[in-house]
This record gives C-alpha cells, structure tokens and sequence, in this order.
C-alpha cells in the first residue's frame, strides 16, 4: 500500500497573517518528522485570505514573481500562480479540527523503518541506511581482477561470502551505512539499496538479481 499523508482541517492561530482563524485542510508527511503542517487545500471561503497570506510570505521571503499585489491577484485568480515552496506551519499554530484521513504507513517502509532503516533517495547528507554488498556466489570469475578495490567480507548478519567496494568504508564512515548482504538485505525488503551509478549493481546483472529476488521470496 503506497504512502498516504494524514490530512487534518486546522484552524490557524498566531501567525499574524490574513489566514489567522480561518479552517484549512493540512497534510502531515513523515519525512518531516511530523513537526509541521503543510497547506493541502482550502475552501472558496477561505481563499481571499490564503491568497493575501501567500502573497505577503513570497513577498517578505523574496520569492514572489509578481510586483504587485493586483499581478499577484491576477495571476491566482485565473490559475497562474505557481506555489514557490510549500507552505508550512509549526505545529503550534494550527488547532486541529477535524481528522480527514489518518495517515496510511507505505508497508514496505514501515517494515524497514522498524529496522532503523529509511527509503527516500540518497543524499551526501544522508545518515544511516543500508550498502547492499554483492555476494560471492552471485558473482562470476575473478573478482579482483575485474574489481581490484574489492575486499572480500563476510556478511555481519549471516556471515555469507561477500565483496565490500572501496567506497563502502568511505561511505560507513560518512553516513553510517549498514552493510549487509544482499540476500540480507532482500529479507529486510529493502528496495532501493544505494549504489553509484558508475559500479555494477551490488547483486549483479539484472537477470542476478532477479534470481535473487525469487530465491528470496522462496525463503519465506
Ligand atoms: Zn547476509
């Protein structure tokens, strides 16, 4: 089941903008940790004060398009203006009113969050997460000869036979990455092992991988 968002009416309070007192629709998403709430939606009622608000938070933040209130208007008005970043607010200024949908845990990331484990796309700045290790017997021929900064490890969960890229050092130093195998990391459900886009796949060619993949699901 993919990832659905909780979605609150909420009434805002102190922000000293046009919207203050008025009932909007919030979504909650948990890669911000649920520390904010992001404008999701308004009712026609509602819309000359959310117009106002957003074009003095553009304004103020040096990101509107438009020189003057009444291009701004025009442009919201006949469906032109384009959001320049979300709009957020911090918890404590929105007073929830009304629950409209929990939010709905994608399975398979709530299954790898429970290992400690996070999905978005990588980043430098990334901490944690998991270096998918190719295994020995996924592997033909001579390793370190086609991978001469391959080190031979064993797997710090099930001890099979697997080669570590240089990288992975760097990497688990860095950004604190796992390094499992991959059979081991197929078992966590992990679907989107880091890799660079300039090494083989950890786990082989495409075909390799696959095989792994139903050997795995085999396994349970
Ligand atoms: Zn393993």
């Amino acid at each position: 089941m993919a990832y659905i968002p909780k979605i609150i009416k909420g009434k805002v309070t102190g922000t000293g903008w046009p919207i203050d007192g008025h009932v909007l629709h919030f979504s909650q998403w948990d890669y911000d940790n649920r520390e904010s709430w992001h404008l999701y939606g308004w009712e026609d009622e509602d819309d000359e004060a959310v117009m106002l608000t957003v074009h003095q938070t553009e304004t103020e933040a040096g990101l509107s398009l438009y020189d003057t209130l009444e291009d701004f208007e025009k442009a919201w008005k006949s469906k032109e203006w384009e959001s320049q970043g979300s709009f957020c607010l911090p918890l404590n200024q929105v007073e929830v009113v009304e629950v409209v949908q929990e939010e709905v845990a994608d399975d398979a990331r709530e299954k790898l969050l429970a290992h400690g484990i996070d999905l978005r796309p990588r980043k430098d700045s990334d901490k944690g997460g998991i270096l998918c290790l190719p295994l020995d017997k996924n592997l033909n021929g001579d390793i370190q000869a086609k991978h001469p900064d391959w080190q031979p490890m064993s797997c710090p969960t099930c001890g099979r036979k697997c080669w570590k890229p240089a990288e992975a050092d760097r990497i688990q130093k860095e950004q604190g990455v796992q390094l499992l195998c991959t059979m081991c990391a197929l078992e966590a459900g992990l679907v989107a092992p880091y890799r660079q886009s300039s090494q083989p796949k950890p786990g082989g060619n495409r075909a390799e991988r696959r095989r792994a993949k139903r050997e795995g699901r085999k396994r349970h």
